[in-house]
């Protein structure tokens, strides 16, 4: 097993097996997640012996291969990681002018869900990643950090429906924010889902009873069930009602704020009937609204909408008491639409194993 596979208790009990002393057992998480080092080699406090020891078992820290590293001008990167049985994944680091270092990291290889806007949706589920493979995500994006700069924030937003990945995320996640891990705040990781009822229950409990309590994001982009399902066919199973009654939960259980991500397409969603039933959803509730221009899909003909309609439609929420906060893409020239990475690069070179979950 890969050694990021190992949780902390795990990983003492095998460190134990090969002999290594406990003082070391800390250093080697030192090395791992604050001393970006992912070579066991590397470890120059740890003796020749035990370096060696660790590469036989383990090989090295990582265990996919990165096989493309774009940036783009507005300080965005994003990665993609073969793993060993050849699937790929994307994540995305970004860099804002309030010194924030966010993750944007994937749970699963394409997904089920099937969003219309979203190209992930077009290629089907593959599997779930694992812990380690969640947790590699986060080590490389760290990476690509300067010395004296780590991630700050964490969004699971990328590739996958979190909730249906719930225990490997939580697992990584709990290395991520723990004091010998990345240290990175709970309260600036947030789990993004496109509102699972059962899941969110389940992670409301989970995160209430840890103590860990992640902000979440569910993915609305419809204020009605109708348009919801044709955005979200999801929706047919759960409908808007059941999911804000789990929100309400999530809030009343851990007392964070859920925030509703509202992607705005160009003539599908942004009309003044939409804004009005968002308001009548949304005006009792301690919550926040996510507005996020689409990120144009040419196979699927979504457009970004006029400047001026995306200001109307904020302005609709705001006049109503409604907390809106507005998210620009970043990123374009990466092709940063969740899933599109992925995509243009298995067209490109011919990685083409998952066409047939579509
Ligand atoms: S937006 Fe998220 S949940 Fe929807 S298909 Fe894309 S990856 Fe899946």
């Amino acid at each position: 097993m890969s050694f990021l596979e190992y949780g902390q208790s795990e990983l003492t009990a095998v460190l134990n097996e090969l002999g290594l002393p406990k003082f070391q057992h800390a250093q080697i998480r030192r090395w791992v997640f604050a001393r970006k080092c992912s070579g066991f080699d590397g470890m120059t406090d740890l003796s020749k012996q035990y370096r060696q020891k660790l590469s036989e078992k383990f090989g090295s820290v990582f265990q996919g291969t990165q096989m493309k590293h774009q940036r783009s001008d507005d300080s965005a990167e994003k990665i993609l990681i073969e793993w060993r049985d050849g699937e790929r994944v994307e994540s995305v680091l970004l860099r804002d002018n309030r010194n924030h270092r966010t993750a944007c990291i994937s749970t699963q290889i394409g997904c089920a869900m099937g969003c219309k806007f979203c190209a992930s949706g077009i290629d089907g589920f593959v599997r779930n990643l694992t812990r380690g493979e969640i947790l590699e995500q986060l080590l490389r994006l760290n990476s690509l950090l300067p010395d004296g700069e780590r991630l700050t924030h964490i969004v699971v937003m990328g590739i996958g429906e979190p909730l249906l990945n719930l225990e490997n995320l939580l697992s990584a996640l709990d290395d991520a924010t723990s004091s010998g891990g990345l240290d990175i705040s709970v309260r600036r990781v947030t789990i993004s889902t496109v509102g699972l009822p059962a899941g969110i229950q389940k992670l409301a409990e989970k995160v209430a009873a840890s103590g860990k309590e992640y902000k979440l994001a569910v993915s609305l982009h419809a204020p009605n069930d109708e348009l919801r399902t044709q955005i979200i066919p999801q929706n047919q199973r759960c409908g808007i009602k059941n999911i804000l009654r789990a929100t309400d939960d999530y809030f009343r259980l851990t007392g964070r704020r859920v925030t509703f991500e509202y992607t705005l397409i160009d003539g599908v969603n942004d009309e003044r009937e939409h804004v009005r039933q968002l308001v009548g959803l949304l005006k009792h509730r301690t919550a926040i609204v996510n507005i996020i221009p689409v990120n144009p899909v040419p196979e699927l003909g979504f457009s970004t909408p006029p400047e001026q309609k995306i200001r109307q439609f904020v302005s609709g929420l705001t006049d109503n008491g409604i907390q809106v906060k507005v998210r620009f893409r970043k990123g374009d020239k990466i092709d940063a639409a969740c899933g599109q990475l992925r995509r243009t690069s298995r067209e490109n070179t011919g990685f083409n194993k998952n066409l047939s979950a579509n």
